[in-house]
């Protein structure tokens, strides 16, 4: 994978607008990406609800096919209910297409509301194993009866009859790629320093093994670049008491998830944080950009939702297709906005600020008038 960007010229570029606040803030996120006068094709396709309405399927093979031939997509949130048992799209497309790097930057912007002076850090989180293997056994089933009486066997260890389990597992080549990955986006993107996270002293095997890879990654192959480690309650502290002590993290899937969305709190909120997921199979180098938020179901069609994070999230996008002039032009027309605080969604607005917010698309059209 190239954290670097891949370069080339007219872009042809998968489109998904997701559920619920998706099709209104990706639809002005690509009015905004268009207004960079980048050369951009889009290819509409579908998953989530609206693909399943439609083929019966919730990612159909078009879509996945879509997104292995353009090799760059933007998208959507979409819903995963959470009582239905039916397995998240989101992870299925991730470990289909092999996403396994999450990049989610943290940078808080002048004009946003927030405690902090500085924060601007890049969360780099594995996204295809730990917690989220998507490996599931459910109360009261054989298998869960069959798995505990497995682990009381090897292990004397009595798991609740009423229990459900789910699976982590961290592996030795995972762990290898997500780091190397981290460290050759700091030195991309001219950063200084890698903090691993981890909770090694309670799971040896799992998160021992991957702090074992970053340290043993970090001192052979980058030792140009600073590197520490930091268990990840302590982390957690220390990101609220002084966020400007981090540059780039790497952490194991469920950390990078809690991790990335405790950095958007510091930065203004969820509204602004954006997000890429980096990998692909057989040699064909794939990128996936969506805003960190989900569907929003409160906000569907109501004009309100900020799409500072799918423009900013397209931003890397440009980036990344080596249109570099034209993302830091679309980031920079938010950051003036956001700046001028007067066309900003109502999630930006501090409490006491009785300015009336901008509706999606109105901060959208400040954003291509900045442009
Ligand atoms: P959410 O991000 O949708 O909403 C959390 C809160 O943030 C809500 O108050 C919402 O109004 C607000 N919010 C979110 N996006 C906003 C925006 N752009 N502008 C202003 N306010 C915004 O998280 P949730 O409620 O936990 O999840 C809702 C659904 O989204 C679930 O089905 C979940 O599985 C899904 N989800 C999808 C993704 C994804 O597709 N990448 C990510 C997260 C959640």
């Amino acid at each position: 994978m190239t954290p670097g960007g891949i370069g080339r010229l007219a872009h042809r570029i998968t489109l998904i607008p997701g559920d619920g606040i998706g099709p209104e803030v990706v639809e002005a996120a690509r009015r905004a990406i268009e207004a960079t006068g980048v050369d951009v094709t889009w290819d509409r396709h579908q998953i989530g609800s609206s693909a399943f309405a439609r083929t019966g399927r919730s990612l159909p093979a078009a879509t996945l096919g879509s997104i292995r031939q353009n090799r760059v997509a933007l998208k959507g949130p979409i819903e995963t209910p959470i009582t239905s048992g039916l397995r998240s799209v989101n992870l299925t497309l991730r470990q289909e297409l092999d996403l396994y790097a999450n990049v989610r930057p943290c940078r808080l912007y002048p004009g946003v509301p927030s405690v902090y002076e500085r924060v601007d850090m890049i969360v780099v989180r594995e996204n295809t194993e730990g917690m989220y293997t998507g490996v599931e056994f459910e109360m009261g089933t054989a298998e869960v009866k069959e798995l505990i009486g497995f682990v009381e066997d090897t292990t004397g260890v009595r798991i609740r009859e009423d229990s459900g389990i789910s699976i982590k597992s961290i592996s030795e080549s995972g762990s290898e790629r997500i780091v190397r990955f981290a460290f050759e986006w700091a030195k991309a993107h001219g950063r200084t320093r890698v903090t691993a996270s981890h909770k090694a002293n309670i799971m040896k095997f799992s998160d021992g093994l991957f702090l074992e890879v970053a340290r043993r990654i970090a001192a052979e192959e980058y030792p140009g670049i600073e590197f520490d480690d930091r268990i990840i309650d302590a982390l957690c502290m220390q990101l609220i008491q002084a966020p400007e002590r981090f540059d780039v993290m790497v952490l194991p899937n469920l950390y990078g998830d809690v991790v990335a969305e405790l950095g958007a709190g510091l930065c203004g909120g969820v509204g602004l944080a954006a997000g890429a997921h980096f990998g692909g199979r057989d040699g064909v180098e794939l990128a996936v950009f969506e805003a960190t938020h989900g569907t929003a179901p409160d906000l569907a069609g109501t004009n309100q939702a900020n799409p500072f994070g799918v423009i900013l999230s397209g931003a890397m996008m440009l980036r990344h297709l080596g249109e570099q002039d034209a993302g830091d032009r679309l980031e920079a027309a938010v950051a003036a906005v956001l700046a001028e605080g007067l066309h900003v969604p109502r999630d930006l607005r501090a409490l006491e600020d009785d300015r009336p917010p901008a509706g999606t698309f109105q901060a959208a059209d400040a954003v291509i008038a900045r442009l």
